[in-house]
């Protein structure tokens, strides 16, 4: 809705003068808005889980003398803690990497490094699934930021891309310098993502499809994450996907200018 919203004030300021006070409200209203959008939706997610726990909790106390069941219900709850442990999680990455500017104390990071974090966050998935994990380009390519954010960032792909992908497929995380920018690809061989979906994903909890992003301990806020990241580091993060052959995610972020080394030294005076 493109609707105004304004707050009018009147001050009597003398007998032939008042005082109006017109005040454009739309910004903060839909500030509110989305406030609001994000505590419903956050209430939502939790009481899922929060629900089949205490569900479960229930079968696994009336099915006592029945060792199977128990231990299939003791299953799902841990499937269900695992779900709620990452949604937290995302929950406080997401309000850190909100509240933080990263480039008011950035340092020049080493994507080689961050890459490496990235793959050691899904090494023991990947290996289970037989998904093989291969890193490509220039070593050594620097930009400036938060080490810890960019690891959340490229880890976010990384999962993701791991856990979009059939098992005996490969993953690869590439880096490549095209002029003033770093750009670190992470391609997988998976399900991908239908055309009408690619614009929504890096919204606040939107899933293509809720019942797999499920299974997988999704929570829809890995991609918002992201590009929250990539924005505050003045880059930005964009997506190409044939649905049913992959997806490649390419996170672009501005090459840290090192002095050149003449400049560095010092100046000798004749
Ligand atoms: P989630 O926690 O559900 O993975 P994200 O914000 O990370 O949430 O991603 C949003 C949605 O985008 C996912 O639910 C999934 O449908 C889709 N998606 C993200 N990455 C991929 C990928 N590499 N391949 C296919 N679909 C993906």
């Amino acid at each position: 809705q493109d609707t105004l919203a304004v707050s009018v004030r009147v001050a009597p300021l003398g007998a032939h003068l008042v005082l109006v006070l017109v005040e454009d409200r739309t910004e903060a209203r839909r500030v509110d808005e989305v406030r609001r959008d994000f505590v419903a939706n956050v209430s939502h997610e939790l009481k899922t889980p929060v629900g089949a726990l205490s569900l479960l909790a229930e079968a696994v106390l009336s099915a006592s003398d029945d060792p199977d069941a128990v231990r299939r219900f003791a299953g799902r709850m841990s499937k269900e803690a695992h779900r709620l442990t990452n949604l937290v999680q995302d929950l406080i990455d997401l309000s850190r990497v909100q509240g933080d500017d990263p480039l008011a104390k950035a340092v020049p990071v080493d994507l080689a490094e961050v890459v490496a974090a990235a793959r050691e966050r899904v090494a023991e998935v990947a290996e289970a699934r037989q998904i093989e994990l291969v890193a490509t380009g220039p070593e050594h390519t620097r930009v400036l930021g938060d080490l810890g954010q960019l690891t959340t960032a490229v880890g976010n792909l990384v999962e993701n891309a791991v856990n979009y992908s059939p098992d005996r497929t490969k993953v690869v995380v590439s880096v490549r310098v095209e002029g003033d920018l770093a750009e670190l690809s992470v391609t997988d061989q998976g399900v991908g993502i239908p055309d009408q979906d690619l614009n929504r994903i890096f919204e606040r909890f939107y899933r293509v499809d809720p019942a797999r992003s499920r299974v997988t301990g999704g929570t829809g806020l890995g991609l918002a994450i992201v590009k929250h990241i990539a924005a505050t580091h003045g880059g930005d993060v964009s997506v190409w996907s044939v649905e049913g052959a992959g997806s490649t995610f390419t996170l672009r972020l501005p090459v840290a200018q090192v002095a050149p080394v003449s400049e560095l030294e010092p100046t000798h005076s004749q």
